[in-house]
């Protein structure tokens, strides 16, 4: 039997972890259970998985929890620091981290720092804090990816020795607005830019592939998951999702990981990892599949992407403040604060302000975590008021 806690737990990934935990009664046992600040969903789950401690990061929403409950077992905490002791509670073997931001961070590092196996769904730990989540690993396979183009690299090396590792191909649909150019992106609305093609997921995320930014932290997240040098990663569109990434071996092979889009496969693939187990599902049926087509991405055109992988090799606190100017530029484009087109001008312009540090520590990161959410606050003041 395996303990499990997931934060972020009314979120796509969150939820649909609960629904893959509770596909296996005999096997898994849901101890914990977190949301940021939906009371509603998360009163919801804490009647239907019954874990035995449930927690609110935003305080002001517990008393709304409480009325929705009524009388229950469920030990209930609210606060940050709430969350923090869910990711090290005790009794928890694994972690699901689905939470949406660099804030999943400080969870990822207590879970860690408690010698939970952590199932990371949240990839702005990697991207804010890769150096200090990697040293805090004590274990092989004490992190195991969530993310599709991740647990498809994953998949791929299972029994090869990573030197044998010639390239990774991290792959993308290009979102909803792949083909098109920068004029015609002017006046996209959200709505627009919330229509994903091939994925459906939440808002931060969907916004983050229409601008091409995901694929950027994804390459971040690899390096770090895989111990992969920046000029052995590629990206490559693919508007099918049915190839989630490939990896390239020294002799030349290929490999590849297949299926239709669904994201309970790879949290099940975490969850039960080194085995396989049944999923219900489509079946993938590559002779009904017209065409996969693969195409190199528009960096011109989608710059968030260019800016993320400059980022990337520049190192130090630069990842960091893109995430962060990132998190708020994609915030107030939902808000209809900027445009589409603005979202890359306010993460250059955070990034050219900005003086490198090397984030050694969780202060160091909060830090550039503050000052990359302030710069692009800035910008986007100067230019809406
Ligand atoms: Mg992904």
């Amino acid at each position: 039997m395996k303990n499990i806690v997931v934060l972020g737990c009314t979120g796509s990934i969150g939820h649909q972890a609960l629904e893959v935990i509770s596909a296996y009664p005999e096997k898994f046992n849901i101890v914990g259970i977190a949301a940021r600040r939906d009371s509603r969903r998360l009163a919801e789950f804490i009647k239907k998985f019954r874990p035995s401690v449930a927690a609110l990061a935003d305080p002001k929403r517990m008393t709304d929890l409480k009325d929705r409950l009524g009388p229950t077992t469920c030990a209930l905490a609210s606060g940050p620091e709430a969350i923090e002791s869910m990711a090290a509670l005790p009794e928890a073997d694994l972690v699901i981290n689905a939470m949406v931001g660099a804030v999943g961070l400080r969870s990822t590092v207590a879970a860690l720092k408690a010698d939970k196996t952590v199932a990371l769904a949240n990839k702005e730990s990697l991207v804010a804090g890769g150096e200090l989540v990697s040293s805090l690993v004590k274990r092989e396979h004490q992190l195991l990816p969530v993310d599709s183009e991740h647990s498809a690299i994953f998949q791929c090396i299972q029994g090869e020795d990573v030197e044998s590792i010639e390239r990774l191909i991290v792959t993308g649909s290009g979102g909803p607005f792949r083909g098109r150019s920068h004029s015609e992106l002017k006046m996209v609305t959200t709505k627009d830019a919330l229509r994903h093609p091939t994925w459906s997921m939440g808002a931060k995320i969907t916004i983050d592939s229409a601008t091409l930014m995901n694929k950027g932290l994804e390459v971040i997240e690899a390096h770090y998951l895989f111990g992969i040098k920046y000029d052995q990663l590629e990206v490559l569109i693919h508007p099918q999702s049915i190839v989630h990434s490939l990896v390239e071996f020294k002799d030349g092979s290929v490999k590849a990981q297949m299926g239709y889009p669904d994201m309970k496969l790879p949290i099940q693939y975490a969850l039960t990892y080194p085995e396989r187990w049944h999923l219900g599902g489509d079946r993938l049926d590559l002779s009904d599949l017209a065409s996969l087509t693969f195409e190199e991405p528009d960096m011109g055109t989608f710059s968030c992407l260019k800016l993320a992988l400059d980022a990337a090799n520049h190192g130090r606190t630069y990842p960091i403040i893109l995430n962060a100017a990132n998190e708020v530029a994609v915030a107030a484009f939902l808000d209809e604060r900027i445009t589409f087109n603005d979202i890359p001008d306010v993460i250059e312009s955070a990034l050219h302000a900005h003086e490198a540090a090397i984030p050694d520590s969780l202060e160091v990161i909060q830090h550039a975590d503050k000052e990359g959410r302030h710069l692009a606050e800035s910008w986007i003041g100067r230019h809406t008021a």
